[in-house]
């Protein structure tokens, strides 16, 4: 199995300068392979490719001993590899018949992450293994930084990366066999239904509620993003409240994370299957509903930006639920949630006017009363084990 095992970094003042600047560069050389690209394009209709630019990255480097030479080879290769990506992802985009944004160049406050592909190899993760009392990392052109060690790394670490969320530094390990844990079979199968009143209602009646503070941040962060409009760009004002925004979007990142961890962890204990709706689906279904970019008829700024935290909450929940779910030995079933909440799972009967209101269900045939969102969660527990038993029978 793999999985990434992320820490707060405590780097001191000196290595706080260092890592920035590590980052500004490999923004600076994203930005200039970008640069280089599109002009060989343009100018002489020359498609230059990762292998071109990975081969000029020694002249590079040592045209410029106190800058880009500073940094390790192989994370300003997988920097390269990075805008390679990108614009493999624009052709197959435009091969598909739609109409992809190019590659953009990435701002200051749009790069924030720079990877080393292979532990060892311009950094050194648990770099003083001595150390009696703490755990360090060690990047190229920076030093041994400080890890705040909450949890233990399983397995063997891969791949190496630092991110920068607001004024916080992270570190990111991608590591390889990590052994799974299985847990003792229960017997026991929930469908979960994942709404706004509730972040998630399972089909044995259990509630867990979205957390306020989500909603109360997304309020502040509609005043905040109001305020910047109001600021002159490039104004010091400007700049404070860019900042501002960025550390409200860390808040709400922790919050739904540890949120998030504490409900999936739950469910994995009580159940061996799990069934939960295609969020792909449900995504389609709900976007005439308008986005955040483009509202709806009914939707106004606040409430897309509501809407926009809680289903980043969702997509979050089943990635997490998805690995925990792995880990255990856990079945989890994805299943097209259409019909679901209209339905009735007593007799079946199915029909708009089974919901009077938003959280109660009544069959208008056989007069079953339920909470909506428990009927719903009924209801996916079955389509998934209908599904199971298809597969199975195949
Ligand atoms: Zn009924």
């Amino acid at each position: 199995m793999r999985r990434s095992f992320k820490y707060l970094l405590r780097p001191t003042c000196k290595q706080a300068v260092a890592l920035a600047a590590c980052l500004e560069e490999h923004r600076q050389l994203y930005n200039a392979a970008l640069e280089h690209r599109r002009i060989a394009y343009r100018r002489a209709g020359v498609t230059v490719r990762y292998g071109d630019q990975s081969a000029e990255l020694k002249h590079i480097r040592s045209d410029d001993p106190e800058g880009q030479g500073r940094w390790s080879f192989s994370s300003q290769q997988a920097t390269l590899r990075r805008l390679d990506k990108a614009y493999r992802a624009f052709f197959a985009r435009v091969r598909a018949g739609r109409t992809p944004g190019f590659p953009r160049f990435r701002g200051r406050g749009r790069f924030d992450s720079v990877e080393w592909p292979t532990d060892g190899d311009g950094c050194r993760w648990n770099s003083q293994p001595d150390h009696p009392t703490a755990t360090f990392v060690r990047f190229q052109g920076v030093g041994h930084v400080r890890v705040h060690r909450h949890r233990a790394v399983e397995g063997h670490v891969k791949t190496v990366s630092v991110k920068r969320e607001g004024s916080r530094w992270y570190v990111v390990l991608s590591c390889d066999d990590v052994p799974a844990r299985p847990l003792p079979a229960t017997g026991a199968a929930a469908g979960i239904d994942m709404g706004v009143a509730s972040f998630l209602t399972t089909s044995d009646g259990d509630h867990v509620v979205n957390r306020r503070h989500l909603v109360t941040s997304a309020d502040r962060l509609a005043e905040v993003q109001r305020d910047l409009a109001r600021r002159q760009q490039g104004s010091g004002r400007h700049r404070r409240t860019v900042a501002r925004i960025a550390a409200l979007h860390a808040k709400v990142r922790r919050r739904r994370l540890d949120g998030a961890h504490k409900a999936a962890l739950t469910l994995v204990r009580a159940y061996d299957v799990i069934v939960h709706e295609d969020l792909r689906i449900t995504a389609m279904t709900r976007s005439a509903a308008g986005t955040i970019e483009r509202p709806g008829r009914n939707v106004g700024a606040k409430s897309g930006l509501n809407r926009s935290i809680l289903d980043a909450g969702w997509g979050v929940f089943l990635r997490i639920l998805t690995d925990k779910a792995e880990s255990a030995g856990r079945t989890l079933i994805s299943v097209n949630p259409s019909g679901t909440s209209r339905m009735c799972a007593h007799c079946g009967h199915s029909a708009k006017k089974n919901r009077p209101t938003q959280a109660e269900f009544a069959c208008t045939a056989c007069g079953h009363i339920a909470h909506a969102d428990v009927n719903a969660a009924i209801n996916i527990l079955r389509a998934g084990l209908a599904l199971r038993t298809v597969v199975n029978a195949a």
